[in-house]
């Protein structure tokens, strides 16, 4: 075991099985633009996250040092991407970046329509009213923030189905992301025709970016089919979950990342997708449909919908040099060498807090560390947020922003408006992709590890003064207790 305070790059990992990296895998590009950042005082921040309502989406991003909100739209994107964006072509309707960028969604994903949407969420709001209405159920592995209020928007109500090991932070298994499906069939024979939709959320970004296996993609898209039962793909992550099953499941060792990317597609009905992650663009989305045949119907309502809310179906809310961008990105997503960097730098940042005891969800998943913050406050109980505590101490201590996972993020039931306790109390470290170095890794591990020794002199968590109805984490005011 390795102290605080040593070269983390010499660390040696004693973990069980084969499939944990520690070392630091050196970045495969060098960096030929830069952004200032400055570190804060202490005693600013403190005086910057009160002005903020101890809410962190408050904070100006120039008073954060570390911006790990999010891995949504906030990476670097590559030379060829910028240099796509100078070939966008603006027409309104029947633009060559549109064309462009579907003909790569088919190459990728074998889907027949293909809708660019402004951002994940966009492909929700088009989606989910078409597929549920009032007492009708979706079921997903897990559902992300703006998909259950999607969901819940569109009158139905989510139910989360993670395997029970996906809700142990402490238990290191693999495809801790996987749907439950022996729960799933007891769900849909206690539920009926009531279930309007199956949603397989690859990675299972609220379960900690947990992969999920192809296994039980295919094991889900069975009983999708056997029940008849529309099977949604929610996708932002595709390349980091083909990444997880080329590494870590039976039989796909020697299989292509685009081979398995493709596999993994042909498990599903239709797919929403932010395209701010896996493609690596600032800004976003898809949304698409296997057969345009078979559901012609959801399609042309698709297209309405989107003509509605997006702007016209051949560029979905999006300009042409922003598509560019996209059909450039989904290639560039799921390289090899790139797919190695940055899982390697959630292991480096897991393998320091593995010395340093320090609970997260592991092993990591593919876009941030999860902390335990259970784990970190067990005296503070979830209706004071524990892990918005945390969030709110790491940006005390170091002037990063990360943000709560857990009670404060999930709200309040829509039906008895009580809140809800939820089955994790994380606080996410999401990583940007290609911004970071690993001293700054070094410096959050640094933080996390302060704060640790020093937990239990933090004693109360937090009170919501306002809050609006839905979504509520993205603007809620909070008071210390
Ligand atoms: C980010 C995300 C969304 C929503 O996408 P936006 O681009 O933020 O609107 C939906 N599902 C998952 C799993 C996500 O990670």
């Amino acid at each position: 075991m390795r102290g605080v305070g040593q070269s983390p790059t010499v660390l040696k990992k004693e973990r069980e099985g084969d499939f944990f990296m520690s070392k630091y895998v050196a970045e495969p590009f060098r960096i030929k633009m830069v952004e200032p950042i400055k570190m804060t005082t202490g005693e600013e921040r403190l005086m910057k996250i009160k002005e903020a309502d101890f809410n962190l989406f408050n904070l100006a991003s120039e008073d954060v040092y570390i911006d790990l909100l999010t891995d949504s739209g906030t990476g670097a994107m590559s030379q060829e991407q910028w240099s796509a964006m100078f070939l966008g072509d603006e027409a309104y309707a029947g633009g060559r970046s549109y064309r462009k960028l579907i003909e790569a969604g088919r190459d990728v994903f074998n889907y027949d329509y293909i809708q660019p949407v402004h951002q994940g969420r966009a492909g929700e709001k088009i989606l989910m009213p078409l597929l549920l209405k009032e007492g009708k159920f979706a079921v997903s592995n897990m559902h992300f923030d703006t998909t259950r209020a999607h969901v819940i928007l569109a009158g139905g109500r989510p139910i989360d189905n993670v395997v029970p090991e996906g809700k142990l932070p402490n238990v290191r298994s693999k495809f801790k992301g996987n749907m439950d499906v022996e729960r799933l069939e007891e769900l849909i024979e206690e539920k009926g025709d009531k279930i309007g939709v199956i949603i397989q959320t690859i990675t299972n970004n609220s379960a900690g970016g947990q992969p999920v296996s192809m296994k039980n993609m295919a094991e889900v898209y069975n009983i999708a089919k056997k029940y008849n039962i529309p099977l949604c793909i929610d996708a932002a992550r595709f390349a980091e979950n083909a990444f997880f099953i080329k590494r870590d499941e039976e039989g796909y060792r020697n299989t292509s990342i685009r081979d398995i990317v493709k596999e993994m597609f042909s498990y599903g009905d239709m797919f929403t997708m932010s395209a701010k992650k896996d493609f690596n663009v600032n800004m976003g989305g898809m949304l698409a449909i296997k057969d345009d045949k078979a559901n012609s119907d959801l399609v042309q309502n698709i297209k309405a919908s989107c003509i509605n809310f997006e702007g016209f179906y051949t560029y979905g809310g999006l300009s042409g040099r922003e598509l560019e961008a996209m059909s450039v990105g989904i290639y560039q997503g799921m390289e090899d060498s790139y797919l190695t960097y940055r899982i390697g730098q959630m292991e480096y940042l897991a393998a320091r807090l593995d010395a340093a005891g320090v609970v997260y969800q592991s092993p990591v998943g593919g876009h941030g560390v999860y902390i335990d913050a259970k784990a970190m406050f067990p005296h503070i109980p979830y209706y004071e947020f524990p892990a918005q505590v945390l969030a709110i101490e790491l940006y005390k201590e170091a002037g990063i922003r990360s943000c709560d996972i857990g009670s404060y993020m999930i709200g309040n039931d829509p039906d008895t408006n009580e809140q809800i306790e939820s089955e994790f109390e994380f606080t996410r470290l999401a990583v940007p992709r290609q911004v970071y170095t690993q001293a700054h890794f070094d410096v959050m591990a640094d933080a996390l590890i302060a704060i640790k020794e020093r937990a239990s002199t933090i004693e109360r968590g937090y009170k919501i003064t306002w809050q609006p109805p839905i979504l509520r984490h993205f603007q809620a005011k909070l008071d210390k207790i």
